[in-house]
């Protein structure tokens, strides 16, 4: 079974930006960070609903 890879990876960290399917990180010092940062959970989260901003009116 291979190692757990959260959907939160689906994306690229836009606050370390820590490449699609690696593992965010401290940009000081290179550290692996266990969880994301918020703003890559939110980046997956706006990249996945994608709220319909300019329809065109019916
Ligand atoms: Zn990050």
């Amino acid at each position: 079974m291979p190692r757990h890879v959260p959907t939160r990876l689906s994306v690229r960290c836009p606050w370390c930006h820590a490449p699609t399917g690696e593992p965010c990180t401290v940009p000081s010092n290179g550290r692996r960070l266990p969880t994301p940062h918020d703003a890559r959970l939110t980046a997956v989260s706006t990249d996945v609903e994608a709220p319909p901003a300019h329809q065109d009116p019916p």
